[in-house]
């Protein structure tokens, strides 16, 4: 960003500071490169000249509701924009186009009642406060005026509003599109109502959110010729899996284990249920119940919305038998068996759970067993039955229990698809992204690499786009802007996805091969990314490998790469469930198509979920390059969840990682001032008022002025100033010295 170039003694500066990140002062005295600045909380600093930038004393109290038009486009005046606002309960600023939303963490009054959605009908975007509204009208009336498809894409880190942002986008849209006076289930309504029921099987409560989605989706909304809604269509992306069997204190396994926990006193006894500690899967953290949820009434809830986006009694029946199957699996406990390497269920209880899991998928108690505590081994004489171990019969049952609910949800999400329907004449659609934004925590995994693996690909998509408005914007105003540049990922792109030789490439070859371990596989990346200047190889560790993302280093632990990269169905388990007397179960597992079963080829078998994974960001991507996209920057203000409170350095990182800052760093390599014509004259008119006697034309008066004033660099526009950066502080300081 800009350095500034004219800081006099008394201009107003900020300054980093490690607590609040930026600090606001006045320069008390300049020595050559050296500034002494008096704090506003008092203290007196010696910064660098470089170090500093220059604060926009006239900027108003309550701040703008656009970035551009801050006169000073750099972080410190980023953020105290965006804190003065907060203060204000103005949640939503722009930066250009662009909709920054910082989490509220309480319901603010009346901004979502259905008198605002009228009032933001078809007004003009910016002429009403920064809203979401705004951005979905704006979509809404380009696919209408233009017949383009559209897109908003909604980001931040977990917690910061992404979903509860894409629930008013939906609400928006079936308002403008949805059929007045309809009675019973409308596209709309079923569009709406799919959200509860993939947020009880899909999320969860976390250390960071207390409903915490664990998949992406991307709805994409489909309408007529005449602006209705006309079908739609949810996509989603990498549910997480572990959860099901492995939850951590505070957390919570997903939501529709408790629900059913707290079912009518009917269902418990069908399903032989009782309180979630009774369960292995559910115990393993100490909450249970989360403040201002309701698990009986919200169980109750999700049967409705269910009802309401198509899904039968008999359906629903069998989807919570599955979920209570899979309660009563975890409770399944093995012990050693009299044969070296064998186990059995280790007591009376484990025998019981056993034959009610049975009993719930409908499948044959003994079938189960063998399943669960056996491997049929194929070799070229005779099949044989080994026996697994109580570990390895524990990881056999987890697996089982994973595979099944991740089987349940897919489910979950076609049946809604096929039930809301699709509009095969739509002409055009509005797709709304709900997704992970960038983590990097103590310890990153496989979920982390492929979470950062989207961002990355969403952040080039967002570059391209922030470049070419900028682009537009310059056109539009007959200015030249042939040389700038903007830094492009395709770099760590290609490290992580090119074929062959990709990080995902190497990964698979690595599951591929059976005597590969995590080990072998980082040596080889080792090998493969030495020169390469975004892998990095952590000095401390033999196998965690680092790669420089857009938003920052990430070290990965490759532990357990292999084993999460690996999307395969125990036969045994697949044998069993195909095999199941209640035909919703047995249509989970479809029969495998032939010649793979049999085939002895290994990679014609298999299958990753990298490459999946890939393969259906390869599709969203096309999908959104042949949309015209609209961001939304969802800020979580701080980690305690709570109202009003704005930690500085926090949201600074979001706005870095939500490629924010580089959105400003993209305008800043071009012109980041711009002042209308007029604006320009009230502010800067004093230091050439000779130009503005009489009735000089507006663009010539600016003109002069930059002319006398020796400025390079600089563009007029049609109606408006371009300015450098750092041309604007250099005005201002010459302005300090008239005043
Ligand atoms: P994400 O999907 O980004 O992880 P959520 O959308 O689930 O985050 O939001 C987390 C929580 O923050 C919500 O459960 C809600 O309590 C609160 N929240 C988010 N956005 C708003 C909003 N616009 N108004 C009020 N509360 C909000
Ligand atoms: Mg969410």
């Amino acid at each position: 960003m800009g350095t500034p170039v004219n800081i006099i003694v008394g201009s107003h500066v900020w300054v980093e500071d490690p607590s609040v990140a930026w600090i606001d002062g006045q320069v008390t005295k300049i020595n050559g490169n050296e500034v002494e600045i008096q704090l506003s909380d008092g203290r007196t600093v010696v910064e660098k000249l470089s170090k500093i930038y220059p604060k926009d004393e006239e900027a108003p109290a309550g701040g703008v509701d656009d970035m551009t038009k801050l006169s000073y486009l750099h972080e410190p005046g980023v953020l105290q924009n965006l804190a003065a606002r907060y203060q204000l309960n103005e949640i939503y600023t722009y930066t250009g186009s662009i909709l920054i939303a910082i989490n509220p963490f309480q319901r603010l009054p009346h901004i979502y009642d259905s008198s605002m959605m009228e009032q933001y009908k078809g007004a003009p975007f910016g002429e009403l406060s920064p809203h979401v509204f705004a951005i979905a009208d704006v979509a809404y009336r380009a696919m209408i005026n233009e017949g383009k498809s559209n897109s908003i894409l909604v980001s931040g880190e977990s917690g910061a509003g992404k979903t509860e942002t894409t629930k008013m986008l939906m609400r928006y849209l079936a308002f403008l599109g949805g059929r007045k006076g309809t009675e019973g289930r409308t596209v709309e309504q079923q569009v709406l109502e799919s959200n509860p029921v993939l947020e009880a099987f899909g999320n969860a409560k976390t250390v960071r959110n207390n409903n915490s989605s664990r998949f992406g989706k991307f709805v994409e909304i489909q309408f007529n010729k005449n602006g209705r809604i006309s079908g739609a269509a949810i996509r989603t992306y990498l549910l997480e899996r572990s959860r099901v069997c492995q939850v951590s204190d505070p957390e919570r396994n997903y939501h529709c284990f408790y629900l059913l926990c707290a079912a009518p006193q009917e269902e418990i006894e069908k399903y032989k249920l009782g309180h979630p500690k009774t369960f292995h899967y559910l115990n393993q953290s100490n909450c249970y119940e989360l403040v201002g949820i309701n698990d009986a009434h919200d169980y109750l809830a999700t049967r409705r919305a269910m009802d309401i986006v198509g899904i039968s009694q008999k359906e629903q029946d069998a989807i919570f038998r599955v979920v209570a199957a899979i309660l009563h699996l975890g409770n399944i406990e093995f012990a050693k068996g009299k044969e070296i390497d064998s186990s059995i269920l280790k007591d009376e209880k484990s025998k019981f759970h056993l034959q009610t899991t049975a009993e719930l998928l409908m499948c044959d108690p003994v079938a189960l067993e063998d399943a669960l505590l056996k491997r049929v081994m194929v070799t070229p004489e005779e099949v044989i039955k080994r026996s697994l171990d109580p570990d390895g019969a524990t990881v056999s049952r987890d697996g089982l229990a994973k595979t099944t609910y991740s089987r349940l949800f897919d489910w979950l999400v076609d049946k809604i698809n096929v039930s809301i329907g699709q509009d095969p004449n739509s002409k055009s659609l509005i797709g709304v992204l709900d997704i992970y934004g960038f983590e990097s925590f103590k310890l990153n995994s496989f979920e982390q690499f492929c979470i950062n693996f989207t961002n990355e690909k969403l952040q080039q998509h967002f570059n391209q786009h922030v470049f070419k408005m900028e682009q537009e914007e310059y056109t539009k105003e007959e200015i030249d802007w042939s040389y700038i540049e903007f830094v492009d990922n395709q770099d760590v792109l290609d490290l992580i996805e090119k074929k062959p030789g990709g990080i995902v490439a190497l990964l698979d070859e690595a599951c591929m091969f059976p005597k590969s371990t995590h080990e072998t596989f980082s040596q080889k990346l080792y090998q493969t990314f030495k020169s390469h200047k975004r892998f990095i190889k952590p000095k401390l560790s033999r196998t965690d490998f680092t790669i420089a993302h857009y938003a920052g280093e990430v070290q990965y632990q490759s532990e357990q790469f292999l084993d999460k990269n690996k999307d395969y169905v125990v036969p045994e388990h697949q044998d069993l469930l195909v095999a199941s007397k209640c035909s919703f179960v047995a249509g989970l597992f479809p029969p495998l198509p032939e010649e793979t079963t049999k085939s002895s080829n290994k990679s014609s078998k298999f299958s990753s979920i990298g490459s999946r994974f890939k393969l259906q960001l390869q599709q969203l991507m096309e999908t959104l390059n042949s949309t015209e996209p609209h961001y939304i920057r969802c800020v979580k203000p701080n980690n305690l969840l709570k109202p009003a409170v704005f930690e500085n350095a926090n949201i600074m990182q979001q706005l870095r990682c939500g490629g924010v800052l580089e959105a400003i760093r993209i305008s800043c390599a071009g012109y980041p001032t711009r002042k209308t014509f007029y604006e320009f004259l009230l502010r800067f008119g004093l230091l050439a008022p000779e130009f503005l006697e009489g009735n000089t034309d507006e663009r010539i008066a600016c003109k002069k002025i930059l002319e006398k004033l020796n400025l390079a660099g600089y563009q007029i526009g049609k109606t408006k100033v371009f300015l450098r950066a750092g041309q604007m502080a250099e005005l201002d300081a010459r302005r300090a010295q008239k005043l």
